[in-house]
């Protein structure tokens, strides 16, 4: 049976299927086939033309498995899409096929008031999670700066860090993921319950191995977090306060650094345009004083910002990690951007690549706790010059000593550190063997062979 025949006999199948609704408008297709990829002008010209052939929203975990039995009946693709906000096309049907929308598998299903532990559907919204734990003391220990979009089964398996990770670290961090429900991609599929040993393998997988329709996450006790930014004329200085911070017991659950030059580029609502740089940082409240007689003796210019209104989208979250970029690029949608871990130290390693790089490069760090060290991350705003200079960009990059993770490509592994992880692989054997989950973002599944 060719694909058309295929598509037809499964949307046949599907429109019996109760609780599954089906789209098939093309403007719902084209909505449903996007992320945020155009940040890359290397990925914009791959990706903008994939479609996928039928779009699907299911309420149920049964309408899953009846969906997931379908496409592995009739050999058809499927993608499975949170919000959609991912950078590097993760939910972008490559191979055309269903793309299945999260949206209303929502559900908190349980709390556990003793351990913190929540088990969620994927389809919620960061945010609401986030205000449904802290009306039991706790929150989430870390989201990404889309947070108020985004869904937590996108974060787990699209994400990687963002707020948050000056303390915790890493999702593929032990700790973070406790387990999971999932549904395999075979004939009459029916989902189950795995261990968080067996959940590494779909963390950060782009949903090329398992259909996630339900999680377990570690959370932290909830802090009513305290906006401050400190202004310090030279570099070398907010480098240094940074790191002091970093080493102090003040609690921490966000500092990032933008070079002067990014300020001008932000929205009115940012704060004043200075001659300095800027650290922004939420702190716990009995942190202020001792955060205070930081600033001060490091001769930088502390701004007490107030507590955080969580329901406002201008805060300081909306300043941090790839939101520098977005907002870079709603002005000047010339610039692009790299990701990476500082070596140390780090302040030779960017003089010399902003030597090299001049005004091409303007540096945003962020703390965050790496194999339980603090360490300084970069996701630093890059002017496209063409391919050829941002290959040469990454090289220099890495020949001063960081590590890359290169956000201008599709798999998982080249995103990453590059290598094929086998547990990933033999989840796919088992939850998708016929490897029609999100096809061609697994390399290590691709080359197998
Ligand atoms: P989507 O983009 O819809 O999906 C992401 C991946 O998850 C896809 O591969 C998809 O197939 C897979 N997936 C979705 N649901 C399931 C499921 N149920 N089962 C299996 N696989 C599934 N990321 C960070 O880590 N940290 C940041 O701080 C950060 N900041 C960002 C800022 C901006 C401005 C932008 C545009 C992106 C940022 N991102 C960041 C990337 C992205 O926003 C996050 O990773 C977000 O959590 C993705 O959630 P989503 O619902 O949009 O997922």
């Amino acid at each position: 049976m060719g694909r058309a025949e295929a598509l037809i006999a499964l949307r046949q199948a599907l429109s019996a299927v109760p609780d599954l609704e089906l789209f098939t408008e093309p403007a719902e297709l084209q909505r449903h086939s996007r992320d945020a990829f155009e940040y890359s002008p290397v990925l914009t010209p791959q990706l903008q033309s994939c479609r996928a052939e039928l779009v699907v929203r299911p309420k149920t975990v049964k309408a899953v498995e009846r969906l997931a039995s379908a496409c592995a009946d009739h050999q058809v693709p499927l993608t499975l899409r949170g919000t959609g906000t991912g950078n590097y096309g993760q939910c972008v049907p490559l191979h055309g096929g269903v793309v299945m929308l999260t949206a209303a598998l929502r559900q908190i299903r349980s709390f556990d008031a003793a351990t913190g532990v929540v088990t969620v559907e994927p389809g919620c919204v960061m945010r609401d999670l986030d205000q449904e734990l802290r009306r039991h003391g706790r929150q989430l220990r870390l989201m990404p700066s889309t947070w108020r979009s985004a869904t937590i089964g996108g974060f787990i398996a699209g994400g990687s860090g963002g707020i948050g990770s000056s303390r915790w670290g890493f999702l593929r961090d032990p700790g973070h993921l406790l387990g999971m429900e999932v549904v395999p991609l075979r004939p009459n599929a029916q989902c189950r319950q795995i261990d968080e040993i067996e959940a590494e393998a779909l963390n950060h997988a782009y949903g090329t191995n398992g259909i996630i329709t339900a999680l377990s996450l570690a959370t932290a006790p909830a802090v009513h977090w305290h906006q401050v930014s400190v202004d310090c004329d030279r570099w070398e200085q907010a480098i240094e306060l940074m790191q002091r911070i970093a080493a102090s017991a003040v609690d921490l659950h966000l500092a990032t650094l933008l070079e002067q030059p990014l300020l001008a580029r932000l929205p009115t609502w940012a704060g004043p345009v200075v001659s300095a740089h800027r650290l922004l940082l939420l702190v716990a409240p009995d942190g202020l004083t001792s955060l205070q007689r930081m600033a001060q003796s490091a001769g930088g210019t502390l701004r007490d910002l107030g507590p955080e209104d969580l329901s406002c989208a201008h805060g300081l979250r909306e300043l941090s990690w790839n939101h520098t970029t977005l907002h870079v690029r709603a002005s000047e949608p010339g610039w692009t951007y790299l990701q990476m871990l500082l070596p140390q130290p780090e302040l030779p390693a960017m003089a010399a690549l902003k030597q090299r790089w001049g005004d091409a490069l303007i540096w945003h760090l962020e703390l965050v706790r790496q194999q339980g060290c603090a360490r300084l991350a970069a996701l630093p705003l890059v002017r496209w010059q063409g391919e050829e200079q941002l290959c040469r960009l990454m090289h220099d990059c890495k020949a001063a000593g960081a590590v890359l993770f290169n956000p201008h490509v599709i798999t998982v592994e080249d995103g990453g550190l590059g290598v094929v992880d086998a547990d990933q692989v033999a989840a796919k054997h088992h939850f998708d063997p016929a490897g029609l989950l999100n096809p061609g973002k697994l390399r290590g599944w691709d080359e197998r062979l």
